[in-house]
């Protein structure tokens, strides 16, 4: 865990966030800024700073938190309407929180 880090904090539970699924490998919670109906963020319990950042023995890591996207879009009615998966990896791709995580957004009429 990294003591500056927004996310690891609320992983830990040191700030609060609207937290729908929890495991032993990823955090997903209610984005504060929504950017769509439904808009979670599927965040690792690890500290990864971004995408550059991952390791082979990530690999589990990353794995679980497609398979954890697709449930929560299930979960919040999405799958079949549509969805989409983004990663913002560094500044100029518009990455301002540095601790790895997968947008889902769906939910447009
Ligand atoms: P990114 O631009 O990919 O780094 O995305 C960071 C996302 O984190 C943005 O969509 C923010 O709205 C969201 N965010 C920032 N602070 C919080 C928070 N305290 N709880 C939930 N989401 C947050
Ligand atoms: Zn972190």
């Amino acid at each position: 865990m990294e003591n500056d880090c927004l996310f690891c904090r609320i992983v830990a539970g040191e700030k609060p966030a609207e937290i729908v699924y929890r495991d032993e490998t990823v955090v997903i919670f209610k984005d504060i800024n929504p950017h769509a109906p439904v808009h979670l963020l599927i965040v690792p319990v690890k500290h990864i700073r971004s995408v550059n950042d991952l390791e082979e023995s990530d690999r589990g890591i990353v794995d679980t938190m497609f398979f954890r996207a697709r449930d929560m879009a299930r979960r919040f009615g999405v799958d079949r309407s549509g969805y989409r998966l983004a990663v913002n990896v560094e500044r100029g791709a518009g990455q301002v929180i540095f601790h790895l995580h997968l947008h889902l957004t769906g939910g447009w009429r």
